[in-house]
């Protein structure tokens, strides 16, 4: 098995040399593995890579993507498990330079594979290859994952949150060769590796590229709602990257970052929600189905801690709010702060005209018309309360019962 990690390289050739390729990109438990055999400051990206690689594929072929990555190499060297191991150096660009360098590493590539293997190049093989990693048409809004490389269990996480298909263009996405070239069965090798070579440094381009011009594609594509960009613990270049891309678009990004570890897919729920939120502002049934159309509204926001009830007249103030201890019960919890304040207003269910939950028990609430995420409440609350606000600080449990 032939691992690799990164979406240039040419998984196409490597198939037309007879190799049975492997995309690694697993999350891991930990990271004890590899820091026995590398120090621990390598990023966590390379030590997934390493332990994934060591268990995974007796081949590697690796891109010098970074100093990660070379360490990477050095460290597999050593410890010399690879049957196959190779580095490619990686051009930053596409310009006819960077395609004749890359060209001698592909020439460079399939010269060492088949001395190993003793295979020889099969045309069929890789144009059929070639025609696979072909762009699907994207004719239906959609969102574009970017940035760095997404497990699978990441991705399928991600598609089951978002009401968006997802075209994975990370470092590990799928591999979008252009159309193949006229003539192409009847191509000499050296004109076949110079257009491979160019196709695929023409891909939408990573964070290493120098010119991203290429993601072009993307924004003059109106089906493309929203970004999510997916950066490492502790790796600068795709905070870089991150930064660029927002002045680069006015689409909607969001932004997260993991360690390849299952835990970190548990943080991205509500953001991911709170993502979905902006890009599609949920319409509250009015009247709600629950009341009979009073003139309250109330907004509860159900904290680990402490539960609490604000109620707004139709002039949108105050009139009455509570908190209580949120204990075991969520759904009985919000049931004692929806008591307090109507009796307070003298008052029942059918006084409200809607009633929105929100915080980590916003879906245990029954009678509430609406779930929306304290991620678009805050931004919404503080907006409402000062246009100007842009940085919110939420300290949630520090607050104590009455
Ligand atoms: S940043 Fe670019 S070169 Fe580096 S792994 Fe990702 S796709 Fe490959
Ligand atoms: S996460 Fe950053 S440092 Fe690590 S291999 Fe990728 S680009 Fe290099």
């Amino acid at each position: 098995m032939t691992g690799y990690t990164c979406k240039y390289t040419p998984v196409e050739l490597l198939i037309a040399l007879g190799a049975e390729t492997k995309i690694l990109n697993s999350e891991v438990l930990d990271f004890a593995a590899a820091e026995r055999l590398t120090h621990t400051t390598l990023c966590c990206h390379a030590k997934a890579v390493l332990q994934q690689s060591l268990k995974e594929a007796d081949e590697l072929v690796l891109v010098s993507c970074c100093d990660s990555q070379r360490r990477l190499h050095d460290v597999l060297k050593a410890r010399g498990k690879h049957s196959f191991l190779h580095l490619m150096a990686l051009p930053h660009g596409d310009e006819p330079c960077a395609r004749l360098q890359f060209k001698k590493e592909l020439f460079r590539l399939c010269e060492l594979y088949s001395s190993r293997h003793n295979s020889v190049f099969d045309r069929q093989k890789f144009i059929a290859a070639c025609r696979e990693a072909a762009p699907p048409a994207v004719d239906r809004p959609f969102l574009a994952v970017l940035g760095a490389r997404v497990s699978s269990q990441m991705l399928e996480f991600l598609q089951e949150k978002v009401r968006y298909s997802l075209l994975d263009l990370t470092c590990s996405g799928n591999r979008r060769l252009e159309n193949l070239p006229d003539g192409i069965e009847t191509m000499d090798f050296t004109e076949l590796m110079e257009w491979y070579a160019g196709a695929l440094l023409r891909l939408v381009p990573c964070m290493r590229m120098t010119d991203v011009a290429g993601r072009r594609v993307l924004w003059e594509n109106d089906n493309l709602q929203g970004i999510i960009y997916h950066t490492v613990k502790f790796c600068d270049y795709y905070g870089f990257d991150y930064a660029r891309l927002k002045k680069e678009t006015k689409l909607p990004i969001l932004k997260l970052e993991s360690d390849y570890t299952p835990q970190s897919l548990g943080q991205f729920a509500t953001r991911l929600e709170a993502f979905m939120e902006s890009l599609a502002p949920q319409r509250i049934a009015f009247p709600p189905k629950k009341a009979v159309g009073g003139r309250l509204f109330a907004g509860i926001d159900s904290g680990s801690t402490t539960t609490n009830i604000v109620v707004l007249n139709e002039k949108r103030e105050i009139v009455a709010s509570a908190t209580v201890r949120t204990g075991a019960n969520v759904e009985k919890s919000a049931r004692a702060a929806l008591e307090e304040v109507c009796s307070k207003l003298g008052t029942g269910l059918d006084g409200f005209a809607a009633i929105v939950a929100t915080g980590y028990g916003r879906n245990s609430i029954p009678f509430a018309n609406a779930a929306v995420t304290e991620i678009t409440c805050h931004a919404r609350g503080a907006y409402f309360l000062n246009p100007a606000v842009r940085t919110i600080v939420d300290i949630a449990g520090a607050r104590t019962a009455r």
